[in-house]
């Protein structure tokens, strides 16, 4: 059972543009960070670099959707529901 130190909503990280990566403050002063490929690949973990703690990130996964690469879209590792 993983134990996070808290669940943040991706609204209230901090977005850096040049590093591609979501950033949370660490209470160790370090910060928590997600990048963009991660939370596309899936992943809701954010890692402090400086400890041992992780946060879940709450995000919509549809809003990190592929847009530049249709191609690798792959059937069948998440299944879409056409309206
Ligand atoms: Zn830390």
């Amino acid at each position: 059972m993983t134990s996070y130190y808290d669940e943040i909503e991706i609204e209230d990280m901090e977005f850096d543009e040049d590093e591609q990566v979501y950033t949370y403050p660490c209470p160790c002063g370090d910060k928590f960070e997600i990048f963009v490929d991660d939370l596309r690949d899936g992943e809701d973990i954010a890692r402090c670099p400086s400890c041992s703690l992780i946060i879940r990130v709450i995000y919509d996964p549809d809003e990190f959707a592929e847009e530049d690469d249709d191609t690798t879209f792959q059937v069948g590792s998440s299944p879409v529901a056409v309206a």
